[in-house]
């Protein structure tokens, strides 16, 4: 097909869908598997879509190469600003960056013209020349309630009990259903569509963990519970700490700390998730960059009462104005705030910072209790990467558990390096490992299609 066609498969082109590998053979009458011929890859687009924001990816991947480790990232980029005149950042592996903006009322909008830079000769893909190129759509769902344990594929029941998740996640699930609808309208039924949900991955939480101290018939209800986000990161990390220490996923006992814009601690045990940061939505644990994380309910109807304040404008506040940008009064970026701290001795800036630490620290603590110890702690995300500072800090009191630092392995991880900063001989590990959640999904996208189990 020529490059830059946006013509969607054609089915009787198409790759045989409804078969297996050749070598196993064809197979008729199970349920349909991802077809694959022998020498192709699958290239999976993973769409992230938020309320005005699109991240995408376009992965090149199959069972072999996830078995290898050499799934190959062919672009990504983000559009921001959907719904007017919107930003768009477009990178390729060939082609370097490309910035531009247009109008884009939509998030059909922003698929379909991603979808054309992707076939264009401007990104310079060389194997993905048409719409027919794209095989598999892998998207991040937010919110999976009680009914998602684990990635699935995408049919008109999966699409109506996302639905229902709804209320559970009223600003991420539709914005994720308005990806998810985009990609069907623009690359066609033919094109199988996975859903990877955030909160899968603590599926495994016992009902102690979960359940908050209010009446239970809220839960039942109303589903009022702990539900944990950022699971595809903490999942991702774990599986990846799993690799590099060459355990089975059951040895797995681990802490591990997702700091980014969004921040989450998860305690895992036995490789399962038993407890996390994140709550019934996003808002509760850790400080974070906009977010207030734990706090009293009461300061709710008190803020009502004392400010005058209706519920979405306090929802607004502890959501959008607080964190380290509310404490700080300056930002929620962590590079400016240590940058005010270091240059102008900025005294909010250092205390955002230091509330910040603390809360980390004192998570730390709860899950060593909770979990009766653990074997590491894992870095991860935006701050917890790339701020040998930050981790610094966070450790710094913790030596008594065992927890000690090397200053030089933790100053030298910086950039998407994967090391250990811990000193030789602590008792319990500490190791940055950078996540990639959009990898995770275009895995679990292949492996949910082949009908392969997926790994925790
Ligand atoms: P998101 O949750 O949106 O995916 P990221 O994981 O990209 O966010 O993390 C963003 C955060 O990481 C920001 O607060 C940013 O300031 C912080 N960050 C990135 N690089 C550094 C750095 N070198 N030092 C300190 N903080 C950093």
């Amino acid at each position: 097909m020529k490059r830059g066609s946006l013509v969607p498969r054609n089915p009787t082109t198409a790759r045989p869908w409804g078969c297996r590998r050749s070598r196993d053979g064809p197979r008729t009458g199970d349920r349909p598997t991802l077809a694959i011929s022998e020498e192709a890859e699958i290239n999976v687009l993973v769409l992230n879509s938020g309320s005005s924001t699109l991240r995408f990816q376009i992965i090149d991947t199959d069972l072999q190469r996830i078995e290898a480790d050499a799934d190959v990232r062919l672009a990504r980029g983000l559009v921001e600003r959907i719904g007017g005149h919107a930003l768009l950042r477009l990178e390729s592996e060939g082609k370097g960056t490309i910035h531009e903006d247009a109008p884009l009322r939509d998030h059909r909008a922003a698929v379909d013209r991603v979808l054309r830079w992707i076939v264009s000769e401007e990104s310079g893909i060389d194997s993905v020349s048409s719409l027919a190129d794209i095989h598999a759509v892998g998207h991040r769902v937010v919110h999976g309630g009680e009914r998602f344990r684990s990635s699935v594929r995408i049919d008109g029941d999966v699409l109506r009990e996302i639905e229902e998740c709804n209320g559970l996640a009223p600003l991420h699930n539709p914005a994720n259903l308005r990806g998810i609808r985009s990609a069907q309208e623009l690359l066609g039924q033919g094109v199988p569509q996975v859903a990877v949900f955030d909160t899968a991955f603590h599926s495994t939480m016992a009902p102690a963990a979960y359940l908050y101290g209010i009446p239970y018939s809220l839960y039942r209800r109303h589903g009022i519970r702990r539900y944990g986000f950022h699971g595809t990161s903490h999942r991702y990390v774990a599986y990846r700490y799993r690799q590099r220490m060459g355990i089975s996923r059951e040895e797995v006992n681990i802490i591990t700390l997702h700091l980014g814009n969004g921040c989450s601690a998860c305690a895992i045990q036995d490789g399962r998730s038993v407890d996390t940061s994140m709550g019934f939505t996003p808002l509760e644990g850790l400080l974070m960059g906009t977010r207030s994380g734990d706090l009293d309910p009461s300061i709710v109807e008190f803020l009502g009462h004392e400010e005058g304040m209706e519920l979405a404008e306090i929802d607004s506040l502890l959501n959008k104005q607080s964190g380290l940008l509310g404490v700080s009064g300056l930002t929620s970026d962590m590079r400016e705030l240590l940058r005010e701290e270091e240059e102008n001795q900025d005294r909010r800036a250092g205390l955002a910072i230091e509330i910040f630490c603390r809360r980390v620290r004192k998570y730390i603590g709860a899950y060593l209790a909770a979990m009766g110890g653990a074997d590491a702690v894992i870095f991860t995300a935006g701050i917890g990467e790339n701020s040998p500072e930050i981790r610094r800090r966070i450790c710094t009191g913790l030596e008594w558990i065992g927890l000690e630092l090397d200053p030089v392995r933790n100053e030298v991880a910086l950039n998407g390096a994967t090391a250990e900063i811990g000193r030789d001989g602590s008792r319990v590990r500490a190791f940055v490992i950078p996540t990639d959640e959009e990898l995770l999904i275009a895995r679990d996208t292949v492996r949910v299609l082949e009908g392969t189990p997926l790994p925790g």
